[in-house]
């Protein structure tokens, strides 16, 4: 804490993953020699750049942007670009330090990284959008590459941002090649990426379901956040047999008791990704839901819940809810979104719990498919990679299985940490002191 002062995400994200580690450590001497945990914590490098750029009314904006390239070890760095402005360093730390272990578990060639800037998307027009990515690329295009570090979307950036930047990539690097994933499907993108976070998120869920004998059928569901992840969780979630009721944003959140069908979840998408306006606007289209402000959709009575917002949306008072409320799995399409309260009472319960790292790993794992399909020049159908994201998926749950496996339930902290770990501690060991 003294060498990364004011950083308190960054710490509850070591804190975290050092808890199941040191045992495992203290087990295998050669990681607690190389002193592998306390070079893991440290990043690779961490890049901060100011950003400068004119609004609509020509006045000089500045803001800061970062990437943090955390760990190298088993590929080129790899993690999203988040645009928010809550954004700092000490976040982009803790996103660039879970990515390290979240890419390893994919069983793909990633390293770990993240970046962003705190520029706040909401209320600027697109041409304010389209400077700012221009400018924000302007600088980062020196740090990156198809082989050096490949950044993709997250918070406040998406399909229209990347685009954004990977014109700007292009016309200064003078080159098309994968430097980014995410990319629109006319100009290098991956079928499926769009939806593969929250598709992911949703086959981690079938195979933790599956462990008991269990599916998802019937079953009743509360999801937060509105966003990329959060539309995909509910769309796969339909598909197979779940009745959603809630979900949310900055504002409030939704809960519909007829549950969000197809045609409903259409129109969220249009309200949030075309309109861009509240979900609040939800209920007036459809009188039986209701939008209640400042509130998270925690206390509606549900068997599954998919956080699938932003970091610590749900606390230990909400986890006991959810408990009390007969709620039997939580899996987390988002980053952090429970804090180590919240954990600790879904561990003390033993119910069925999927940490981000290796939930919501499909979105990275199809980043790394996108890069693979860059690499050949080559566009593999949507059932081809969902095929693949499913498949996936399946090992993530796998992993977290072999390492985590406990007296009667599956311990997957445990198991996403230590089976993201070990690949990344072994090639660190074997370069040697660097
Ligand atoms: P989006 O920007 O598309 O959506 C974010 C959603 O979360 C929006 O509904 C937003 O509300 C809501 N939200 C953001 N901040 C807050 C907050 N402080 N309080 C309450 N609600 C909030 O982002 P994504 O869907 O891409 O990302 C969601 C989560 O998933 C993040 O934790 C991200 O790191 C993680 N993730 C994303 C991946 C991806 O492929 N996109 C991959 C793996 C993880 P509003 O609509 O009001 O802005």
């Amino acid at each position: 804490k003294r060498r990364n002062p004011g950083q308190p995400e960054f710490y509850q994200a070591v804190e975290e993953v050092a808890e199941k580690l040191i045992p495992f450590i203290n087990e295998n001497p050669k990681y607690l020699d190389a002193k592998i945990l306390e070079r893991m914590t440290e990043p690779d490098r961490t890049i901060s750049f100011r950003v400068t750029w004119q609004d609509d009314e020509g006045n000089i904006r500045v803001n800061r942007g970062h990437r943090v390239q955390f760990n190298g070890a088993i590929g080129p760095y790899k993690g999203g670009l988040r645009f928010d402005k809550s954004v700092t360093l000490g976040t982009l730390k803790f996103l660039g330090f879970e990515q390290v272990l979240k890419n390893s578990l994919t069983t793909l060639p990633m390293g770990g990284a993240k970046g962003g800037s705190d520029f706040n998307p909401k209320g600027k027009s697109e041409a304010e959008v389209m400077r700012f990515c221009q400018a924000f690329m302007t600088e980062l295009y020196r740090h990156i590459g198809k082989d050096t570090d490949v950044p993709a979307g997250d918070i406040g950036v998406g399909g229209r941002e990347v685009s954004y930047m990977y014109g700007q990539y292009r016309r200064i690097a003078n080159e098309f090649t994968g430097v980014l994933t995410g990319k629109n499907l006319a100009f290098g993108g991956s079928n499926a990426r769009t939806e593969a976070t929250g598709y992911g998120s949703v086959y981690f869920g079938r195979e933790m379901l599956a462990v008991r004998g269990d599916d998802y059928n019937g079953k009743v569901a509360a999801v937060s956040g509105s966003g990329n992840v959060a539309q995909y969780t509910v769309e796969k979630l339909i598909q197979l047999g779940a009745k959603v009721v809630t979900m949310s944003d900055r504002g409030g959140f939704l809960h519909d008791p007829d549950g969000i069908d197809a045609e409903k979840l259409a129109h969220i998408q249009d309200l949030k990704n075309v309109q861009r306006v509240s979900l609040a606007e939800y209920a007036t289209k459809y009188p039986n839901a209701t939008y209640t402000e400042g509130a998270r959709p925690w206390s509606v009575k549900v068997d599954l819940a998919f956080p699938s917002a932003t970091q610590n949306e749900l606390d230990d008072k909400d986890a006991q809810q959810l408990i009390d409320n007969g709620c039997i799995l939580v899996c987390e399409g988002a980053n952090m979104p429970s804090t180590i309260g919240a954990i600790k009472i879904f561990e003390k319960n033993q119910i069925m719990y999927g940490p981000g790292k290796a939930a919501n790993a499909g979105g990275v794992a199809i980043s790394g498919l996108e890069m693979t399909q860059n690499s050949m020049r080559l566009q593999w159908s949507f059932e081809e990679v969902d095929e693949k994201l499913q498949g996936i998926m399946k090992k993530i749950h796998a992993k977290c299985q072999k390492y985590g496996q406990e007296d009667g339930w599956v311990d997957y902290v445990k198991g996403a940490n230590i089976g993201g770990f070990v690949k990344v501690a072994d090639a660190m060991i074997a370069y040697g002191v660097i």
